[in-house]
């Protein structure tokens, strides 16, 4: 099968070629057809199976036969995912006339205005923001638009989006084409077909298991009390064996931020990613990350869904996670377009039937990682002391103090909100 089978025009299929891409993914050939035809999509592939492309090819053909005023809206849940998919449909779209603006939070509200006010075709954003825009700034019509794209579909169902989604959706006529895209969908799909205007058409990748084959997925068995001696212990040993590029994933911000001054401490090259930190430093991070001027990425599940850096052999899980979903987005940054990888799950005495729900999930045993005791405890006091060292030295910092002061504005404006409406009479 090949990219001009699928009813796309000579000029894109050229481009695609030019960026590397010989054959369309399974993910592709299924969906972008039946985009080309004017359905709705419900798309779920593996992570790294070529998602991005299965929309951005059909929306910017149409675009281009019909370049007038803001065309299409992707919604996605992180901030690092929106800036990834507008560097790829810059790359897609370079033959034609073509103009995108990313709005995300923790940039400036005027900036982002003034770029909305020179008329992009296409906007890529995250769901709290860009409610912001159309509720505040009224700097954004939705109206006209053709394309809503949801990428990491359910995760943007949660809760935690679902006011923010109330006031994009109410912003929207129903005359658009609406896609949703993700690796996890099954849970979600009956809520993904009632936000669909119209009946969408559905593909699911052969669900012969959840994550990729290329990937090599094992556990270590920690005593909890020396988990770090058991991470510092595979990280030499990743490290002597060959230079690899790896991504941690920890469970909370203030975690992520511990081991990654932990690790740095201790000698090794480490940048990190969480959402503490401020835009600027967040994005800093990751390019210092993906242009491998370090190789290790310390994060929370922020960089779990989506992003897309080819060379990642090794994905860590010092944490094993409660949603067996967000095992498969943590792994899946690693073995992504055909590449293979590792991934090692650090397993501690509480957290075996969370190993067994992710083992069920993903229908595939792990296989364990030995780690030498005696080797991993060999430097148990330093490492404990170092810890302790910078523990205490964050808590003197006044590291979160912006989020909780974030917090706390936030909810005197909603108490200011529910003030002014009006009471509901009483029965
Ligand atoms: P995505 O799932 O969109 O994040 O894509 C994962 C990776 O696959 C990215 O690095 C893409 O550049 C790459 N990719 C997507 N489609 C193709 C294709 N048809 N051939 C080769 N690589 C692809």
């Amino acid at each position: 099968m090949a990219f001009d089978t699928l009813g796309l025009k000579e000029w894109i299929v050229k481009q695609v070629s030019t960026v590397g891409y010989r054959t369309p993914t399974p993910v592709q050939v299924n969906c972008i057809p039946p985009i080309l035809q004017g359905k709705d999509c419900i798309g779920c592939a593996k992570t790294g199976s070529g998602k991005t492309a299965a929309f951005a090819l059909p929306i910017l053909q149409k675009l281009a036969e019909d370049p007038h005023g803001l065309f299409a809206l992707v919604l996605t849940p992180t901030r690092e995912l929106a800036y990834q998919i507008a560097d790829q449909f810059r790359v897609f779209s370079r033959p034609m006339n073509y103009k995108d603006c990313v709005i995300v939070g923790g940039v400036d509200m005027m900036k982002q205005s003034l770029e909305l006010a020179k008329q992009p075709h296409i906007v890529i954003a995250t769901p709290g923001r860009l409610a912001g825009h159309l509720q505040t700034a009224h700097s954004i019509s939705l109206k006209k638009i053709k394309f809503l794209v949801l990428d990491e579909a359910d995760r943007l169902l949660d809760a935690s989006f679902a006011e923010d989604l109330r006031v994009i959706f109410d912003s929207m006529t129903k005359e658009r084409q609406t896609l949703f895209f993700s690796a996890t969908l099954s849970d979600s799909l009956n809520r993904l077909q009632q936000l669909a205007v119209n009946k969408p058409f559905c593909w699911q990748a052969p669900l012969d298991s959840v994550t990729v084959e290329l990937l090599d997925q094992k556990y270590v068995l920690v005593p909890a009390k020396v988990k770090d001696c058991y991470l510092i212990n595979i990280l030499q040993t990743l490290h002597d064996e060959e230079e690899k590029t790896l991504i941690l994933f920890t469970n909370s911000c203030r975690n992520c931020h511990v081991l990654t001054l932990l690790l740095k401490t201790l000698g090794f090259s480490c940048t990190c990613l969480h959402s503490l930190l401020s835009q600027g430093e967040r994005l800093a991070s990751l390019a210092k990350f993906r242009s491998k001027k370090t190789r290790m990425l310390v994060c929370t599940d922020v960089a779990s869904r989506g992003l897309d850096i080819p060379s990642v052999h090794v994905v860590i899980n010092t944490n094993v996670p409660a949603s067996p979903k967000d095992y498969v987005h943590r792994v899946g940054r690693t073995a992504r377009a055909g590449r293979d990888g590792v991934a090692i799950t650090l397993v501690t005495q509480y957290d075996i039937q969370r190993l067994h729900n992710i083992e069920s999930h993903i229908k595939t045993r792990l296989e364990e990682y030995h780690v030498s005791e005696h080797k991993a405890l060999k430097h148990i006091n330093l490492i404990t002391i170092t810890r302790r060292e910078v523990e205490l030295k964050l808590s003197q910092s006044n590291f979160g103090e912006n989020r909780k002061l974030h917090f706390t504005k936030r909810k005197l404006l909603e108490a200011k909100k529910l003030k002014k409406q009006p009471k509901k009479k009483e029965q």
